[in-house]
């Protein structure tokens, strides 16, 4: 994927404005780094603000995981969950990551995608991205070869490179960010971002056309299409008397002619148009007089869309009662992608109408053009309902939607102006049936069951009126399941991939002579996250067995890091395990039962060993700085301890890096001459 997850995290919670003053803040270097915790990954910076003279703390706090990733900002910005600082320290925090400038890890290339930052073609970057080796390579190479270029059109370059006798693909594709993503099918370098074969490619252009090559092959209709979707055009439509393109510095600008035409209050930017033109607002509910003064919306469910996840949520307005519980007068589809007079309607209203813009399709594929490495193919790709995306793909979309339909159904929970239209109806007022949104969010469960010599995997769900299968859902988009009129959203986004797997029966069948297999790589991982339940399987319960500790020893940063693992019956487990564990011994299974209580007790002993241990919640290790570890022989007397405990203590061969930097003290030579 081409954006790391803190850009990625910019993207999906902030607003456009915050996104530009964010760089902005960012460039003028305005972010400074004053505490990083590399251990609990938590930075604090301090930010001065791009249009006050004000300094802003922003706190990021565990950041090498999206999914605990947290942001904290002083100022007093709550229109969303990102404010311009934030961006900024998001922006600056993913720079230093590129340049290595946190902690001492060293990256590793993979020439399928690699990121590289130029703006344009330079020979002195090349050399810098490169090995010097690699470098004169490829100089060496142009003197008497070429490569072959495939294709070269918007910013996007394909070219085969014939080297040393094999044959390579590069492809260089600037991105949103103006950057390059680059691929090659090679793997001979993982020490740079270019490989010989992208060298070759990027020196041979800028040979031949110069350093700004990407920009004479841009598409300007795409960039000329982004700036009519803000007024819900395009290239496609009608643009006499209405737009037209200046052009400075080679770039088109739009000039809007009727000044009577308003921008869409969101930016639905790419070029897609509205898609069922067919099933827009019958004659009956088209309308005809001055709109009240207030107006209600309504959510409508329909899942007549021709794009994964084939759900999609519309808007309709209306009159609604006094006590606001229904609608007085017939209703009116709003189409989203035009301008919407949005004074008729609450507060609540209002934001509801941006949060389903944000569903919109045409923001979809925004997200997808962002987040592919190779942006700009989505666009140029017709979706056939019976066409199956790539799982990355559709894992991005869902990725994208889930977390912001989870909020729509938390906060539309008990609505009535809920309806759901069901397939191949028209949308009109009358098809409009009362539907509901639960907050309950629900998760998929496994029953595993033994019969006629197969094993049966029935992917279930919980509901609060029962169980079901999930082949119970009565429409055909897995995003959502639907019970009578009532509409669950699944709790992870992960969870519709899995759901997936199961389609369209609800089972999965495994053979007996793959059941080894497929439960040590399927079923018990699964079992992890998910209830998995065995009906008939045979198996074998080990309720009252006694945990035994060992202790592995790992780096990190300037960390050393005790990490407990338990032993039961010869098995292993650490403590991120569930309490009952499954492991499959021929065919049958046998489940441990954690002591949890003896393992704490455990690990109080080891912790009672030091007062400077720290336990980060997450990571389930205990972790002590390196400079105690080696203060007043402390070491020393630990490995005694452990001893004496019958404690084994493993992995020190490999803390290089500790051994490195601190084996000149006397003690540690000392150890590891012991330990040999
Ligand atoms: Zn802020
Ligand atoms: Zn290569």
């Amino acid at each position: 994927m081409a954006l790391p997850y803190l850009v990625k995290h910019i993207y999906n919670n902030a607003t456009e404005e915050v996104i530009r003053r964010g760089k902005k803040i960012h460039a003028l270097g305005n972010v400074e780094l004053i505490e990083h915790d590399d251990l609990m990954g938590n930075v604090i910076f301090r930010v001065k603000d791009d249009g006050y003279v004000t300094f802003y703390k922003v706190h990021i706090e565990q950041f090498k995981d999206p999914k605990t990733l947290s942001l904290r900002c002083t100022c007093p910005y709550n229109l969303s969950e990102v404010c311009r600082h934030k961006a900024g320290a998001l922006f600056h925090l993913q720079d230093m990551l590129d340049k290595n400038l946190l902690g001492d890890k060293e990256t590793l290339y993979d020439q399928k995608h690699t990121v590289v930052k130029i703006k344009l073609l330079d020979l002195k970057l090349f050399r810098m991205l490169t090995s010097t080796e690699t470098y004169d390579k490829g100089q060496e190479y142009l003197r008497s070869n070429t490569a072959n270029l495939l294709e070269a059109k918007n910013e996007r370059v394909v070219a085969e490179v014939d080297f040393e006798g094999e044959n390579h693909r590069v492809v260089l594709q600037k991105n949103e960010e103006r950057n390059f993503d680059t691929s090659c099918t090679c793997s001979s370098e993982t020490a740079h971002p270019l490989c010989v074969h992208k060298v070759i490619v990027f020196q041979q252009l800028l040979k031949n056309h110069g350093p700004a090559y990407f920009d004479s092959i841009r598409n300007w209709d795409k960039e000329k299409n982004k700036l009519l979707a803000l007024y819900g055009y395009s290239l496609d439509d009608d643009l006499k008397n209405k737009f037209e393109f200046t052009y400075a510095d080679g770039k088109p600008f739009l000039r809007v002619l009727d000044m009577s035409i308003k921008r869409v209050s969101l930016n639905p930017a790419a070029n897609l148009r509205p898609v069922h033109s067919e099933l827009m607002v019958t004659a009956a509910d088209t309308l005809s007089e001055p709109l009240p003064a207030t107006m209600k919306l309504g959510l409508v469910i329909t899942f007549q869309q021709l794009q994964y996840p084939y759900t999609q949520f519309e808007l309709v307005q209306g009159e609604a009662d006094e006590s606001d519980s229904k609608y007085i007068s017939k209703t009116v589809k709003l189409d989203l992608t035009k301008f919407i007079n949005t004074e008729v309607f609450s507060e609540d209203d209002k934001m509801l109408l941006q949060q389903i813009r944000k569903l919109m399709p045409s923001e979809v594929s925004r997200y997808l053009n962002r987040n592919s490495p190779f942006s700009g193919i989505w666009e140029n790709i017709i979706q056939q309902h019976d066409d199956e995306l790539p799982e990355e793909t559709r894992h991005l979309i869902n990725e994208y939607l889930h977390p912001k339909f989870k909020k729509i159904f938390t906060e539309l929970n008990g609505n009535p102006f809920v309806f759901h239209l069901s397939n191949n109806k028209s949308f009109t007022t009358a098809n409009l049936e009362q539907a509901s949104l639960s907050d309950q969010f629900i998760s998929p469960e496994f029953e595993i069951s033994y019969t006629n010599n197969q094993y049966i995997v029935d992917c279930r769900i919980k509901l609060p009126t029962g169980e079901l299968n999930i082949s119970d859902n009565l429409n055909d988009s897995h995003f959502l399941f639907q019970h009578e009129q009532q509409f669950f959203i699944w709790k992870k986004p992960e969870d519709i991939l899995l759901v997936e797997k199961f389609l369209p029966t609800g089972k999965l069948v495994i053979e007996p002579e793959n059941w080894s297999k497929q439960l040590q790589d399927f079923i018990l991982p699964l079992s992890k996250e998910y209830g998995v339940h065995f009906t008939n399987v045979k198996k074998e319960e080990v309720k009252d067995a006694k945990p035994e500790l060992k202790i592995l020893l790992k780096e990190k940063g300037e960390y050393l890091l005790f990490q407990p693992i338990f032993n039961y019956r010869g098995y292993d487990v650490t403590n991120t395990d569930k309490e009952k564990i499954f492991f499959p011994i021929a065919d049958k299974l046998l489940v441990i039962h954690r002591n949890i209580a003896l393992e704490q007790e455990q690990i109080r002993r080891i912790e009672l060993l030091h007062s400077g241990f720290v336990k980060p919640a997450e990571l389930n290790v205990l972790a002590l700085k390196g400079k105690d570890v080696l203060k007043n022989n402390w070491f020393f007397l630990f490995i005694d301890a452990v001893k004496e405990m019958n404690i084994p203590v493993f992995g020190f061969d490999k803390c290089v890096g500790f051994k490195r930097k601190r084996c000149i003290k006397k003690q540690l030579v000392l150890f590891i001459y012991r330990c040999s």
